[in-house]
């Protein structure tokens, strides 16, 4: 298949990894941001390929894995309104919040729907006018656009029974937040492609400056991952701080400027809390107050939030790049993908998920 055989060949693969163990000759400590990024290295195994002086740790960037537990309650409360249709993916169906998840909410008679996209949701609200519909809007910058699109056609449709419950987040913000932390140990950063995709590359060049990080804006095949830790590894070891981009097939520098223009038409910068991560000032988009009819935050004020439940998942640690999945207690004992106890066993991007799947429970 083309654009995806040419960045899966394994001579090239291995001519890459063997390029990586010659340019390094100190460890270094490099994050993946993308949950597809590190999808794609545990099961093409490409972190077995590199040296030993090579850490690859996994990044923030699972959108089901970051939504707080408080985002998911709300959803919940939503979904068990009386008439109420809940749309949402469907791997945030059994993310757990602090009481119960969305498919527990389904079974005790909540009207919780499965989407493929926004603009279904925006169909369902046109097939049911007497209906509220709201959809869990949850993604990166990848997502925001569709987003924004949806509200746009509602408004358009006149459909005032739908509205979006947001739990958008910002790349650059967490990377700061990982760097500036003062138990990291990133050292280097993989960037998201698609993410750049959208918003272009202009915000990581401060953030390679301040915080003395390579960021190599990467694709997510095993050619593309491996290409990207190469020029990684060239900077670090040469002392240098630069954003390269390691995919320009599909990034521009001023990314795409009209999807740009509709998420700053339909949202605002706002300060987000990360499951894992907590509050990251102005790392998340909230919906404007000019399009607050389809602000379900605002629409359907809370009745009663469940207090914070303790937790023994430690994906705050493992988004930071301090530990990896196998090195939490819980990981395939306790919390497996049938029963997990925190979303990155359960997302198809989440980081615990990857190494169950395709690993064995203690692999390195
Ligand atoms: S294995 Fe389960 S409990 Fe442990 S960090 Fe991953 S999701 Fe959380």
């Amino acid at each position: 298949m083309k654009y995806v055989d040419e960045y899966r060949d394994a001579a090239l693969v291995h001519t890459l990894a063997d390029a990586v163990a010659r340019a390094a000759t100190r460890p270094w400590t490099i994050m993946e941001i993308c949950g597809g990024q590190t999808h794609a290295i545990v099961k093409f195994g490409l972190d077995d390929l590199l040296p030993p002086a090579i850490t690859l740790v996994h990044g923030p960037g699972c959108p089901v894995c970051v939504t707080s537990a408080d985002l998911i309650d709300a959803a919940v409360e939503l979904a068990l309104r009386p008439g109420v249709i809940l749309c949402s993916f469907g791997d945030m169906l059994r993310v757990p919040g602090n009481g119960i998840d969305l498919l527990t909410a389904k079974a005790r008679g909540g009207d919780v729907r499965i989407v493929y996209s926004p603009l279904d949701a925006v169909g369902l609200a046109r097939e049911n006018p007497a209906r509220p519909v709201v959809f869990f809007a949850v993604g990166f910058e990848t997502t925001a656009p569709a987003n924004a699109m949806a509200v746009l056609r509602a408004e358009r449709e006149r459909l005032d029974n739908f509205s979006i419950l947001t739990s958008h987040v910002l790349v650059p913000p967490a990377m700061r937040a990982i760097l500036g932390s003062p138990d990291n140990r990133v050292q280097g950063f993989l960037a998201a492609g698609h993410v750049c995709t959208i918003m272009g590359t202009a915000e990581y060049g401060p953030i390679a400056r301040d915080h003395r990080a390579p960021i190599i804006i990467t694709g997510f095949e095993p050619v593309d991952i491996l290409e990207g830790i190469l020029l990684c590894v060239r900077q670090l070891e040469a002392g240098r701080a630069e954003v390269a981009n390691a995919y320009s097939r599909a990034v521009r520098s001023d990314g795409n400027v009209h999807a740009r223009q509709l998420v700053e038409r339909v949202f605002e910068v706002s300060d987000r809390d990360w499951r894992g991560l907590g509050v990251i000032p102005r790392s998340g988009l909230a919906v404007r107050p000019e399009y607050a009819a389809y602000d379900a935050a605002r629409r359907f004020p809370r009745v009663a939030a469940p207090a914070a439940a303790p937790t023994e998942c430690i994906s705050g640690e493992i988004m930071r790049g301090i530990r990896k999945p196998h090195q939490c207690p819980a990981f395939g004992t306790r919390c497996t993908p049938e029963h997990p106890l925190g979303a990155p066993m359960v997302s198809s991007e989440g980081a615990c998920a990857a190494y169950h799947r395709y690993r064995a429970r203690t692999a390195a």
